[in-house]
């Protein structure tokens, strides 16, 4: 069916996006007997795994656990082939999720929602799409993602650059050949430490415009071991159950130390972090109890991954330009392959841009320092407008014709991360206030899936035709949030957790901290009959 035939129609839910949440939602509210309509900007599913195909692109959770866990079949007969997976074989992985639910027939490819408007007499949002389709829903899922709307800085002059410009989130399906070719990259977030190594393999000139130096711990990626895989699926119940309890909902296998890093002489510390730089990934920050509680506690991890930068890059100038001089784990953590020792190769060049912003683009390159750059491309590893970036670009008007954009225009306001009072039966998925980003993004998706679907039959068995959050919840919600937040040190950096990458983003610390406290909270919430939700 073209996204033009379906105009008019009348269904239970609008899902919108195709991504790991969006499938999952659409294949939940299918099986309890609802019509889905939904909608993706992409011309085919995988969200995330669809648009970011750079050079590099893994995921940073291991594979056995960045994977659907409700359906007992799939995660025993797929098989993953590497501890971290490539980007190719998650986006295979979506498709074969699309093909084995039959989930592709529910959508329209190629179709951006851009408006929905809710009526509150007849309880019906109006969605319409870029297409120029509108239809009509009881309910409507927002699957946008977190991290899906690319953020492109500003630059003054970027229109007079006459090479070739991409951003990692939006890379170009057919893939891109940097041989021969003078590249840029810009920014040494997840997605420029992830890209630069490849890039700089390929290309003939690599330079790197370094804002703020990140923390990155080696994934030690490798092939998954058959017999691992085999020992996880023989009792996956278990392990899944393991991982539900951890703070963001993984990493359950390798031991979370608890004792402090103070009590450790030097000798212990070093052998402990030695441990864990070799374990690989964000298990690092778990060598001690207490690496998140002070900047002092924290300081003998920044320390040691300090040393290791030195250690690794041979020209000492550039080791201390690549040193961070932050909270590590602050900002994200990034887990990497090569990345520190690309900047030991001839062809590598970094440029600090710390103190003096790039200044425009020229026609040849840009101008950075004073020093005028040539590129035959520009890579953008800028990051995403994330969390709420997606959900704003579409004209949201609930109740009262209130936007979403105007309620939210001082930081995003929700009951549990999933509603926002003034936008009846509107569910966002992993929304702002839920452990989101701060979690396993897959189980954190599965979770918000099941509990919009169970919030929806439980409205549909007692005859409630809207739920909504309430003020009061939300606002008590938005408290915790705040709270949860401003007791660790996740507040003390600009990152994108609080929006300070995107110039006039309001600085709102956006994730929930601690998955199995948000479900119990999430639970209660729905046991006592979704309360904090007005029904009608
Ligand atoms: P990011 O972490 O926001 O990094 C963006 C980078 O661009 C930063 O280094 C930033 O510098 C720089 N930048 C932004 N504006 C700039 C400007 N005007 N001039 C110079 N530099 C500028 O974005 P990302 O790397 O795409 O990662 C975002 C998130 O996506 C990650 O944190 C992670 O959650 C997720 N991700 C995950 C994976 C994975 O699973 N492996 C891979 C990629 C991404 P500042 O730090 O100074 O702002």
């Amino acid at each position: 069916m073209s996204d033009r035939d379906l105009s008019g129609r009348k269904v239970d839910a609008v899902v919108v996006g195709a991504g790991f949440g969006g499938m999952y939602m659409t294949h939940l509210l299918v099986q309890q007997g609802l019509s889905v309509q939904g909608f993706e900007r992409g011309d085919d599913v995988g969200g995330t795994w669809y648009w970011n195909r750079y050079p590099g692109c893994r995921c940073d959770v291991e594979s056995m656990e960045y994977s659907y866990k409700f359906s007992d079949e799939l995660q025993q007969e797929w098989e993953w082939s590497e501890r971290y997976s490539p980007q190719p074989e998650i986006l295979a992985y979506a498709n074969h999720v699309a093909d084995r639910f039959d989930l592709r027939r529910h959508f329209a490819f190629q179709a951006s929602v851009i408006s929905a408007t809710y009526d509150e007499v007849d309880k019906v949002w109006t969605v319409d799409t870029n297409t120029g389709t509108q239809v009509h829903a009881r309910y409507l899922i927002m699957a946008t993602g977190c991290l899906s709307a690319a953020n492109i800085p500003d630059f003054q002059g970027l229109t007079d650059f006459s090479g070739q410009t991409y951003h990692t989130g939006a890379w170009p399906k057919e893939g891109v050949d940097f041989t021969g070719q003078r590249v840029a990259v810009i920014g040494t977030g997840s997605s420029g430490i992830q890209s630069i190594p490849f890039i700089a393999e390929q290309a003939e000139h690599l330079t790197v415009f370094q804002r703020t130096p990140n923390f990155s711990v080696p994934a030690r990626n490798k092939p998954l071991d058959p017999k691992l895989a085999a020992s996880i699926k023989a009792d996956y119940g278990r392990f899944r159950a393991d991982a539900y309890q951890q703070p963001a909902a993984f990493g359950a296998h390798f031991p979370r130390r608890e004792d402090s890093v103070l009590g450790a002489s030097p000798e212990e510390r070093d052998a402990r972090f030695e441990e864990y730089w070799g374990h690989g990934g964000f298990m690092f920050l778990s060598a001690f109890g207490d690496i998140g509680a002070s900047p002092e506690t924290n300081k003998f991890a920044a320390d040691f991954v300090r040393k290791k930068i030195r250690e690794i890059v041979k020209d000492p100038k550039i080791a201390d330009i690549l040193c961070p001089d932050s909270i590590i784990g602050c900002k994200r953590l990034v887990a990497d392959s090569g990345y520190f020792e690309t900047y030991n190769r001839p062809n590598v060049e970094l440029v600090d841009v710390s103190s003096s912003p790039i200044e425009r683009f020229t026609d040849a390159g840009l101008n950075a320092n004073g020093t005028e750059f040539e590129f035959d491309a520009v890579v953008f590893a800028t990051g995403f407008d994330a969390m709420t970036g997606a959900l704003l670009q579409i004209e949201i008007e609930g109740r009262d014709g209130l936007s979403l954009k105007d309620k939210w225009s001082a930081g995003p306001r929700t009951f549990l991360g999933l509603a926002s009072a003034g936008f009846p039966n509107l569910f966002m998925m992993t929304g702002p206030g839920s452990p989101s980003v701060l979690a396993n993004m897959v189980t954190g998706i599965e979770q918000h899936a099941e509990y919009i679907a169970d919030a929806i039959s439980w409205a549909d068995e007692r005859g409630v035709s809207s739920l909504e959050a309430e003020l009061d919840a939300e606002n008590k919600w938005v408290e915790v949030v705040n709270m949860r937040s401003e007791a660790t040190l996740y507040p003390q950096c600009n990152s994108w957790y609080l929006g300070a990458n995107v110039p006039g983003k309001p600085r709102v610390f956006m994730p929930f901290i601690g998955f199995p406290d948000y479900v119990a909270m999430a639970d209660k919430v729905a046991a006592q009959g979704y309360e904090g939700f007005s029904k009608t």
